[in-house]
């Protein structure tokens, strides 16, 4: 299986005023103006007049905050949006998406976008966000409907912008944001976990990544029982865990970042079955994998100078003759002994073996990526993500990056204490409390014991992997939450640099 094709969005910019031959070249214009804008503002435009007589007329605080047509030959279609000075960028995105939606009922073709009314710095990072919206809706998800669905955006132009906008990260992170999203929508039975691991081959084949696939023969050798038990309810032998490399210098440097990412293909619950709702989109339960993957391509994209492993646990969830059940013991690849408590927990399981493989090679710090627990669902709903650590102090720092970026997260707790939950008869201690209270910190807890080497470790509970009508920039519901973020700690918050 091949991964999509990322063909590259041709985008053209044009500095300085905004003039009429460069808005008869967009088909839609995405216009994007301070909250209260004056008439200094709509004479920066052909036909301002004319547009500020129509958001006279228009209901304020409301998006779009007009649309109208400009008389020309494309009949250029104007869907307008308002932004205080003081947007984040989390209410930057969420306009950029707002706009393009309602833009693109109509043929989208050539796309404009134009800010005005903010000084050169803000209007180049507002341009950025409005493009990462843009770019999220351009792309195609997979679709097997036999009609084909009406062309989208074709090319986006920046239109009357200050200096030249730099918009290499922006594409390179929609990129490995399109690629999480596209993996995590592919049906479970057109993607199962063999062609899933021979899609990353491909992939790592054509981005001049070392690839190797640790098969359930490699992982009885390195004793990685925990990730076995899951794995054992498959009716095949597919499952795996992928190591992939990224090294722009030498080959045998060691990794500065280790990523790792949950890849249950579909999660059934295995012999504590899920109920139908709890069950429907379980083909989702592998966006981990495909968030680290993403993160992989963008760093990768961006041809930046840090050494990269990432790690992916791949397998289903299924019951069946085989498969683990309640108060099975299991000992992991580090030696620790789990009492199985709940067969749906299975991705702490599958988690447990691959931290202590990417933890071994000592990264220089390790990020997983998991939709793993309803509890952090209901403490901070779809629309943060939980973030985790065994290095406390990193906390203002990973909560600021998530303000920053606009994917926000938010810290909790973990550590020996929240342990005392699992302490178990059988084994070293339980996988999961029976009881359930804040089973995203006794996850994270549970994890914290599979890190070896001390290395500095954040886990991020992917609550929102999945919010209904998208989140942010993102329109989709599987939102490819992640990546975007990881790009932010590494970039902008210097995360490779002292600090
Ligand atoms: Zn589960």
């Amino acid at each position: 299986m091949n991964p999509p094709d990322f063909h590259k969005m041709r985008i053209f910019q044009k500095l300085g005023r905004v003039d009429a031959k460069s808005l008869e070249s967009c088909d839609q214009l995405l216009l994007i103006l301070p909250s209260k804008p004056d008439a200094s503002h709509f004479r920066q435009l052909p036909q301002g007049s004319k547009l500020q007589r129509v958001m006279r007329k228009s209901v304020s605080d409301s998006t779009p905050a007009f649309t109208s047509r400009l008389s020309n030959k494309k009949q250029t279609q104007i869907v307008a949006g308002a932004l205080s000075k003081n947007a984040s960028a989390f209410e930057q995105l969420t306009l950029g998406r707002q706009l393009v939606a309602a833009a693109s009922p109509e043929k989208a073709g050539s796309l404009g976008i134009c800010v005005i009314g903010f000084d050169s710095t803000e209007q180049a990072k507002i341009c950025n966000n409005i493009l990462a919206a843009a770019l999220a809706s351009a792309f195609e998800l997979p679709s097997f409907k036999s009609k084909n669905s009406p062309p989208g955006i074709k090319s986006v132009r920046l239109i009357g912008v200050d200096e030249r906008v730099d918009t290499a990260r922006t594409e390179a992170e929609a990129h490995g944001n399109n690629l999480a999203r596209w993996l995590t929508t592919m049906p479970p039975n057109k993607m199962d976990a063999v062609s899933y691991a021979d899609l990353i081959r491909n992939l790592a084949q054509a981005r001049g990544w070392t690839y190797k696939r640790f098969g359930t023969k490699e992982l009885l050798k390195l004793s990685a029982g925990a990730f076995l038990a899951v794995a054992q309810g498959n009716n095949n032998d597919s499952a795996s865990i992928i190591r992939i490399r990224y090294r722009p210098g030498r080959t045998n440097a060691r990794a500065d970042l280790g990523l790792v990412g949950k890849g249950i293909i579909f999660d059934t619950g295995g012999t504590n079955l899920k109920s139908f709702e709890s069950m429907l989109d379980m083909h989702g339960d592998m966006q981990g994998s495909a968030v680290a993957l993403g993160i992989l391509l963008t760093i990768s994209e961006l041809k930046l100078p840090i050494a990269v492993d990432c790690w992916l646990a791949l397998t289903e969830n299924r019951t069946g003759p085989n498969a683990y059940k309640s108060q099975d013991v299991v000992t992991a690849a580090n030696g620790k002994t789990i009492q199985t408590i709940h067969t749906d927990a299975e991705g702490r399981m599958a988690l447990a073996d691959t931290l202590v493989l990417a933890s071994r090679d000592k990264p220089g710090i390790l990020f997983d990526y998991a939709t793993l627990t309803g509890t952090c669902v209901s403490a901070i709903t779809t629309r943060y993500s939980g973030v985790f650590t065994n290095r406390p102090e990193l906390h203002p720092r990973l909560k600021r990056t998530g303000q920053n970026c606009g994917e926000r997260v938010w810290p909790f707790p973990i550590g020996e204490e929240f342990m005392e939950a699992l302490k178990s008869e059988t084994a070293d201690f339980m996988q999961c409390s029976p009881k359930g209270a804040g089973d995203h910190i006794l996850a994270a807890s549970f994890l914290s014991e599979f890190i070896e080497n001390d290395t500095p470790w954040v886990h991020m509970d992917l609550s929102a992997s999945d919010n209904d009508g998208g989140l942010g920039h993102v329109g989709s519901r599987f939102t490819g939450f992640g990546v975007r973020y990881t790009m932010s700690v590494i970039l902008d918050e210097n995360l490779f640099k002292a600090n």
